[in-house]
């Protein structure tokens, strides 16, 4: 641990002295009004470093430089993309190091889940660096007398609005298709967590990126992020965050018809039947709720369990679950760490006496630690019912809701008894009953027997209030291009 608290002062030490600017057309610069917020740990409340605290006029200097930038980016050989996108990557591998110590300390997730994410956020780059020199490609419709060809052109600069959970995976997850596809990006990362971000953008121009095809603009949603989805010159927005902010970005963007493309939340159901390999089962329930501090769109943050197996799997939950360990995310044992921040932290806590209230029972957990940092203990909610808050809210914390059902047909109800839809795990060894079932299963995604596993080319996104479009293979491409068809008489 100390060692790892070492290194990253190192790494921290410039941000302490110059804080967070933005980066514009290639040129750092603070906000114009000269506004600054403090960025504090989540570990112990410390203060990380000042953040440029910017509004509409920055959101436009950075909006014209994408604009600017936009035309020599689209029209640049694809394969030459390809070769910029590649080095990024390279230099993500080489920081991976520093990339994860900071996110631990700016986010408070724990290094044991987070050494991973900058390898991640490399393989995202990679993948669409290989699709670069494909994005444009169409296809030929021939009718009698037209030769109809279709081809796609980027779409233009792009805004992505990023979240403060895994914050750095997920900026790669946006951005790296924006600019295989040959858009120009103005990226607004959430202002809890926006130190990686400004490690990426550097090592995105390292790696020769040209200045302005990608802009970086701190801030606040209320302004910076308002800003810039209602700019002109931003042609869509890629947002990832809460449904309630998704449906004020649809109102913001309204006037300038803006594109959306939308991860929103989720209230994800795991559902183990009677006939599970229920070792398994078990495994993967705790690791989709438990790690990454509950922090996680995709966490299954209920648990449906048959009633025939009910009580031994919930006996052995808790014991599990009584066994994580909580504490300091740069000790490469923790499990969880604390949650991101004060209000958050409240709003989770929130819940423990609101499932009292509701009638469900606290099975393990139900409390913070008492010390400095926003520590709670993993949480198992017993005995609940779909109509209580906890089996309805989006906690967004290592917090479980278990609920029993006896037949497939009520537990099909209780799943799908809920405002999201992002994914839906199922345990069961009856094949018939796994297509019946995911058939009918309000999600985007489903994994049957298996935790939530990403394979990049596969389609990731939800339905009902977890989002709009698809991220993944060529479903990026379609949302960050326009289709364009020909029609030559023959
Ligand atoms: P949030 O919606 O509060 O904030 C996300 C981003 O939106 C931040 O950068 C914020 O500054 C910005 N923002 C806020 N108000 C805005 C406005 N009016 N206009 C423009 N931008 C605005 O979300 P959060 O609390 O940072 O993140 C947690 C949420 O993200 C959870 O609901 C989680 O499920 C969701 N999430 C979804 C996915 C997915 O893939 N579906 C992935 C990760 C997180």
């Amino acid at each position: 641990l100390q060692a790892n608290i070492d290194k990253l002062q190192g790494y921290l030490a410039r941000f302490r002295d110059s804080g967070v600017l933005n980066r514009i057309g290639g040129e750092d610069r603070p906000a114009k009004s000269g506004a600054t917020f403090d960025n504090h740990s989540p570990v112990d409340e410390t203060l990380i470093c000042s953040v440029a605290k910017s509004g509409a006029a920055d959101i436009d200097a950075a909006a014209k430089a994408a604009k600017a930038a936009f035309p020599a980016w689209r029209d640049m050989d694809p394969n030459e993309r390809k070769k910029i996108l590649h080095k990024i990557a390279d230099g993500i591998v080489e920081r991976a190091e520093e990339i994860a110590l900071c996110e631990c300390w700016d986010t408070g997730q724990a290094l044991r889940f987070m050494s991973k994410a900058a390898l991640r956020g490399a393989a995202n780059f990679r993948f669409f660096a290989d699709r670069a020199p494909s994005a444009r490609d169409g296809q030929h419709l021939p009718s009698a007398t037209l030769m109809n060809i279709t081809t796609r052109v980027p779409i233009g600069p792009i805004g992505v609005i990023t979240p403060w959970n895994t914050p750095f995976m997920l900026s790669t997850w946006k951005i790296a298709p924006a600019l295989a596809a040959g858009c120009t990006v103005v990226h607004k990362p959430a202002e809890f967590s926006p130190v990686t971000a400004r490690i990426l953008m550097e090592i995105a121009e390292e790696a020769g990126l040209p200045p302005g095809v990608w802009n970086l603009v701190n801030g606040f949603g209320e302004d910076a992020g308002k800003a810039l989805t209602e700019h002109p010159d931003i042609k869509a927005i890629a947002f990832v965050g809460e449904s309630k902010t998704g449906s004020m970005i649809m109102k913001q963007g309204a006037d300038t018809l803006k594109r959306v493309h939308f991860e929103l939340g989720g209230k994800n159901p795991v559902i183990v039947f009677d006939d599970a390999d229920l070792d398994r089962a078990l495994d993967a329930a705790i690791f989709m709720i438990y790690s990454l501090n509950g922090e996680r769109c995709t966490s299954s943050s209920r648990l449906l369990v048959q009633s025939s197996i009910a009580e031994e799997f919930t006996a052995k939950l808790i014991e599990r679950v009584n066994r994580i360990k909580v504490g300091h995310p740069l000790d490469p044992t923790t499990e969880i760490g604390p949650l991101i921040h004060q209000t958050h932290f409240a709003k989770v806590c929130s819940y423990f006496d609101i499932a009292k209230s509701d009638g469900a029972t606290v099975a393990a957990g139900g409390a913070a630690l008492d010390q400095p940092g926003y520590y709670v203990r993993p949480t198992l909610f017993t005995g609940a019912r779909n109509d209580m808050r906890v089996a309805q809210e989006e906690i967004f914390g290592p917090v479980l809701t278990a609920i029993p059902f006896d037949s497939e047909e009520e537990a099909l109800e209780i799943a799908n008894g809920v405002q999201y839809g992002l994914t839906g795990y199922v345990w069961t060894n009856d094949l018939t009953r796994a297509l019946r079932f995911t058939e009918k299963l309000e999600a985007g995604m489903i994994w049957v027997n298996s935790e939530n596993v990403r394979h990049l080319p596969t389609p990731f996104g939800g339905v009902k209030a977890s989002g709009i479009g698809r991220d993944g293979g060529d479903w990026s491409f379609e949302f960050y291009m326009e289709q364009k068809h020909i029609g030559l008489a023959t």
